[in-house]
């Protein structure tokens, strides 16, 4: 098969990696890729916003599969243009992916299914927004309701706070994504990401995660895109798993095909879980960036005929085969981030990190200059390891991140604490 997977972070990374360990790819295309990806794989300049592009260099290349990292070209309509040109795709249709691109829309989608999640409110002016903030009382989570790079949703600890945020989205500060807005109860628990393959009517659990939002240690400090993460997720047993899937994931997508808009690709459930029982927080419509690298860690080379099997809608018959172990993924991130960071800083020492089916260095953000590996963003590596506990994978991450060279950098020390 000839592979052509869009994005360039560490997901993809980690995506081009399993995909390569399957003999079923015979060629591998990432767009854009990265200083990391062009190690495994071949990276084409290609603009994966222009669905055009996309649909007529997948014939050029003659690619067989296309798999869509990020969420941006999902909502664009990349995947159904591709679609429309004959091209196998995994990644669901702009309409499906509104489970991402729209709060709003998936609050309706629950209520249609009956998924347990926050109570809220769907708002279109400031006026009736404050009156039910007022009525409802703070802690209250105030949420833009289009896609805002994670930066869309304020935790008002007062009214007054949430009044503010009320105004600062209809003031524009997220664009069109703040044009209307949802209001919710405030939801105490565990966090957990649970992520599932769907061919449009099946759909499938390939594991948990739990990522680490803030900077600081003790998860403290500003929030990120993430800081690192580890699967499975203690916190969501198998017993709460299967209600999840019940209660919030099957009704969801068997409304999405009900409606005419067949949910095909993978996703993300992120779960808030309480007293032996989840609610929904969000959908994403694509893997999780940095909880990708630990599923595709654990997964391996069947990754691969997994996402192939949804494209072509016959997960009916895909068992996956889980090895008993655990993989956890540390973020190195360059000084100051998520705040400002400078670029160009040299990374020395990748070089003594062995690399295997075991243990990976996933680039998310490097560049290379004059023969040496940069740093070229905010999130730079994704370091990711394998072990029979998680307490392994953890020693085997820390292991090769103390062989890694990069003053300029930083990591937090307690991915997995929880737990550990
Ligand atoms: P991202 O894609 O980065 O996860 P997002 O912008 O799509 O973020 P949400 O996932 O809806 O937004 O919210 C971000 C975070 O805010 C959640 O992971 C959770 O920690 C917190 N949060 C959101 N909604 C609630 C809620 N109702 N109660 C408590 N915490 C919440």
């Amino acid at each position: 098969m000839n592979i052509l997977i869009l994005g360039g972070g560490g997901r993809e990374h980690a995506l081009a990696w399993a995909v390569l360990q399957n003999p079923k790819c015979d060629r591998l295309i990432v767009a854009p890729g990265n200083a990391g990806i062009s190690g495994i794989a071949e990276c084409a300049a290609l603009d994966i916003m222009d669905a055009g592009r996309v649909a007529a260099f997948a014939e050029e290349e003659s690619i067989d599969l296309v798999i869509v990292g990020p969420e941006a070209p999902l909502a664009a309509g990349v995947a159904d243009r591709l679609r429309d040109a004959g091209v196998l795709t995994f990644g669901p249709s702009a309409a499906a992916a509104r489970l991402e691109a729209s709060k709003s829309f998936t609050k309706e989608i629950c209520d249609a299914a009956g998924a347990p999640t926050a109570a809220y409110g769907h708002f279109t002016d400031a006026a009736s927004a404050k009156e039910y903030v007022q009525t409802k009382g703070a802690p209250i989570v105030v949420k833009a309701d289009g896609l805002a790079a994670g930066k869309g949703v304020i935790i008002a600890e007062s009214v007054a706070e949430a009044h503010a945020a009320i105004d600062d989205m209809f003031a524009g500060e997220f664009g069109q994504a703040g044009a209307e807005l949802v209001i919710e109860e405030f939801m105490t628990g565990e966090e957990a990401s649970l992520f599932v393959l769907c061919d449009g009517e099946t759909v499938l659990p390939i594991g948990g995660a739990q990522d680490h939002k803030r900077v600081g240690e003790g998860d403290t400090g500003p929030n990120t895109g993430g800081m690192g993460a580890y699967s499975p997720a203690p916190v969501l047993t198998p017993e709460i798993e299967a209600r999840a899937m019940d209660e919030i994931v099957r009704p969801t997508v068997a409304e999405m095909a009900r409606r005419g808009t067949p949910f095909r690709g993978v996703l993300y459930a992120g779960l808030m879980i309480e007293a032996g029982r989840a609610r929904l927080v969000e959908y994403n419509v694509r893997f999780g960036d940095p909880e990708c690298q630990v599923l595709m860690m654990r997964l391996g080379a069947q990754a691969l005929d997994l996402m192939h099997a949804a494209a072509e809608g016959r997960l009916g018959n895909c068992p996956v085969n889980w090895a008993d172990d655990h993989a956890l993924t540390v973020v190195m991130a360059a000084k100051g981030y998520p705040g400002d960071y400078a670029k160009g800083s040299v990374i020395r020492g990748l070089d003594a990190c062995p690399e295997n089916s075991t243990q990976m260095v996933f680039h998310a953000g490097t560049a290379r200059a004059d023969g040496q590996m940069v740093a070229s963003g905010g999130r730079v590596l994704n370091v990711t390891a394998r072990g029979a506990t998680l307490k392994e994978a953890a020693e085997r991450a820390y292991a090769m991140v103390d062989r890694i060279d990069w003053p300029e950098g930083f990591c937090r020390r307690d991915i997995g604490w929880r737990a550990l």
